[in-house]
């Protein structure tokens, strides 16, 4: 594995090309390149352009091909691996029977206030070892490299404690160093309030920030804060506080934001400057004008409102507002148990009038955005990361089109191929 490979004869090669995150109109521009190939070299993109034209290139430079990979992607479509920007991965426990609550009409927060939800996985958390995690972790990133993440984004706050939040971040230094997926760390210990602190969430974010954030920035151990900004939650004057501490130690923003009740979360995240906001179920006009001004990606997690059973963010709006969406599959082991970026790119086209088009940007570039890698990942330009899918199909668009059902046959990482779904799944060198 020497991260040198050629793809050539791409039906279409989706370039999604761009090096910042692509806002309003901009999403729909994919930058198609038909019958593309592409051209990595330890790990990075090389050449970009059509397979013709590639190739004199190379004959004419007289380039040593013989350490080279080759891929034939007639018929086929090759993209972009996908970024999914948004995931609480890494937990002990399952919640099963929460769900059939929730089948039978409870509400998300009636089985938090329950002490189910998320305290239900933070006791299994706490319980796991380090070992356990690992084994369900790389699990978890098998399932997601075999449908075509080549980055995703993991949280704590499964901890609330200095101990298991600590425990859940260097599971994920360890995951992103033994496995092909990249794992980015978002700190979250405000994630929920711990029973030892119920009533005293002041004193909790001040817990945080005095005895956990300081050795979380200090050992490296995230590079994102996120914060649950939510009615009964934390609110925004305690998540302003917590994130601007954050800020301070040298950690980039994240918030959950106006997902179930408006409470100004976009208004503050577009305030702090953070990098996204994520849910915004509920945000207001005037919240995501302010996050289109600053530069905020909107990640929507359609998965999670499908799951609830609650009205989906106002996609279309968003975009026609401006913003830079990203989608991502909010996986975590209550309100949405799924990995599955096809479901996401069915829910995103089907029910939030978002095109196809933006559906891929969303999970491409602007997933690589807002995790403040638009210049490194998210799209197959010159000098990116050589993280690039091949599909079974010869066009995009049987994304959302083959309904569910992920349409991914290679998926190639830092130049290297390490899933062929015809070579019977993911290659182990
Ligand atoms: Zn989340």
């Amino acid at each position: 594995m020497n991260g040198n490979m050629i793809i050539k004869n791409a039906a279409e090669l989706v370039t999604c090309s761009g090096f910042n995150a692509k806002k309003g109109k901009e999403m729909a521009e994919l930058h198609i390149i038909h019958d593309g190939a592409v051209v990595v070299k330890e790990g990075r993109i090389a050449a970009v352009g059509k397979t013709k034209e590639i190739l004199t290139e190379i004959e004419k430079s007289r380039h040593d091909l013989t350490s080279f990979d080759a891929i034939d992607a007639a018929n086929k479509a090759v993209l972009p691996g996908f970024v999914d920007s948004h995931t609480h991965f890494v937990f002990g426990g399952y919640r099963a029977e929460e769900f059939s609550w929730r089948l039978r009409g409870d509400t998300y927060m009636e089985i938090m206030q329950r002490g189910g939800g998320i305290i239900n996985t933070v006791e299994s958390t706490r319980r796991a070892t380090e070992a356990e995690l690992m084994k369900s972790g790389i699990k978890r990133l098998d399932s997601m490299l075999s449908i075509g993440v080549t980055t995703v984004e993991g949280k704590s706050g499964y901890g609330l404690d200095k101990d298991t939040e600590i425990k859940q971040l260097a599971v994920m230094v360890h995951l992103n160093n033994v496995h092909y997926v990249d794992v980015v760390r978002t700190f979250l210990g405000a994630h929920a309030v711990p029973q030892n602190y119920k009533g005293k969430e002041d004193a909790f974010i001040d817990y945080l920030i005095e005895e956990v954030m300081p050795d979380v920035a200090e050992r490296n151990l995230a590079e994102f804060c996120d914060v649950f900004c939510e009615k009964n939650v934390f609110s925004v004057d305690q998540s302003r506080r917590l994130l601007s501490r954050a800020k301070k130690l040298g950690l980039k923003l994240k918030l959950h934001a106006d997902e179930i009740v408006q409470i100004g979360g976009a208004e503050l995240a577009a305030e702090l400057g953070a990098v996204s906001a994520d849910h915004l179920l509920q945000a207001s006009d005037e919240g995501i004008r302010r996050m289109s001004e600053s530069g905020v990606v909107a990640t929507l997690l359609p998965g999670t409102a499908f799951s609830l059973k609650e009205p989906y963010a106002r996609g279309r709006f968003i975009i026609d507002n401006n913003c830079a969406v990203a989608l991502a599959t909010d996986f975590n082991p209550g309100s949405c148990f799924s990995e599955s970026i096809p479901l996401i790119f069915a829910l995103a086209t089907l029910y939030m009038d978002i095109t196809i088009e933006e559906a891929v940007t969303a999970l491409t570039l602007n997933g690589a955005a807002a995790l403040d890698r638009a210049d490194t990942i998210g799209s197959i330009d010159v000098g990116k990361m050589g993280d690039i899918i091949v599909l079974e199909y010869p066009s995009y668009k049987f994304i959302p089109y083959h309904l569910g059902v992920s349409t991914v046959e290679k998926v190639i990482k830092a130049g290297n191929l390490i899933y062929d779904k015809e070579k019977g799944g993911i290659i182990h060198c």
